[in-house]
């Protein structure tokens, strides 16, 4: 990778300038193209699918022959041994994130996972952890990282997919590193999606979900956590020019055109169909509305 170099380039989803992918010169994973252009490029050969798989999953810390001498407890840190591909789905509360992860991963062949939908569930299911997880969740607080992730890895583990769209999670740094350090991966794209706190706020409080954290009190609480904490990890894949923003203050039927379009043909095609990366490519431009 000697003389590797990255660029950040600036792409239009919807209404909003965006500051996104980095590309790396010495590969042929161009997906975005150079500066402030809504025009992106492929490599012929490429599907989406081989990009996005390619060049970002760390190989699994246990190799085979060294798998038996790994202390039990190093072993439970790197229990994850598949090669992810993992799309992250980050943005405030009322975003409209599970809504759409839900209809885009069934389209694409990704296996749909919120930390918190778990973290719901595992209220009812864990008589030991279940109080702590509501009184987290009713103060808009972070559930522990271990106990995050013994759930997150678990859901991973019985899913029997690779493929992943994770909803709402890292939500902050620390779970990042955990989730980083556990399954030797890092996202192939992070999806951010931006929608006003007025759009927001008025989302939550006029559905009923039945959620305990869905009332004025506890949606001011999740609106703090989300600036101080959840912002600086988009922040830090922004660094690291992963991070595609989504106008998620458009209509739900627009805003999933737009994810279709990012994310829709490369598990839905063959990789034989070569054409589709170029095609994936106009229809995003297409998307500078
Ligand atoms: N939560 C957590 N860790 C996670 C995800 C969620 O501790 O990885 C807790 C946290 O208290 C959060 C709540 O669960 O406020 C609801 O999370 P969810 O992602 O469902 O909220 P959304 O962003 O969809 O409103
Ligand atoms: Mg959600």
């Amino acid at each position: 990778m000697g003389d590797m170099k990255e660029e950040t380039s600036e792409m239009v989803i919807g209404e909003h300038a965006i500051e996104t992918v980095s590309v790396d010169k010495t590969t042929n994973n161009e997906f975005v193209s150079e500066n402030t252009t809504t025009e992106l490029e492929f490599s012929e050969k490429e599907t989406f699918d081989e990009i996005l798989s390619e060049n970002k999953t760390v190989e699994s810390v246990c190799e085979k022959e060294t798998k038996e001498a790994v202390p039990e407890e190093t072993a439970k840190e790197t229990v994850t041994e598949k090669k992810l591909v993992v799309v992250f789905v980050l943005g405030g509360p009322g975003g409209g994130k599970s809504t759409q992860c839900a209809k885009i991963a069934k389209e694409v062949g990704y296996t749909h996972l919120s930390s918190g939908d778990l973290l719901r569930q595992t209220i009812k299911s864990d008589p030991v952890n279940g109080p702590m997880i509501e009184a987290m969740i009713k103060e808009g607080k972070s559930v522990p990282p271990d106990i995050t992730m013994e759930i997150l890895q678990k859901a991973i583990e019985e899913s029997g997919n690779d493929k992943f769209i994770l909803d709402g999670f890292p939500r902050d740094e620390e779970i990042r590193a955990a989730f980083e350090s556990a399954t030797k991966t890092e996202p192939e794209l992070v999806l951010f999606f931006e929608c006003s706190e007025e759009e927001r706020e008025r989302r939550i409080l006029s559905r009923n979900q039945g959620r305990v954290d869905d009332n004025s009190e506890s949606v001011r609480k999740r609106f703090r956590y989300f600036q101080e904490h959840t912002l600086p990890v988009v922040d830090y894949y922004k660094r690291k020019g992963l991070v595609l923003q989504i106008d998620a203050g458009r209509l739900e039927e627009e805003v999933f055109e737009t994810l279709k379009s990012i994310l829709g043909p490369s598990t839905t095609m063959q990789a034989e169909e070569a054409p589709i990366t170029e095609e994936l490519g106009k229809k995003i431009s297409e998307l500078g509305l």
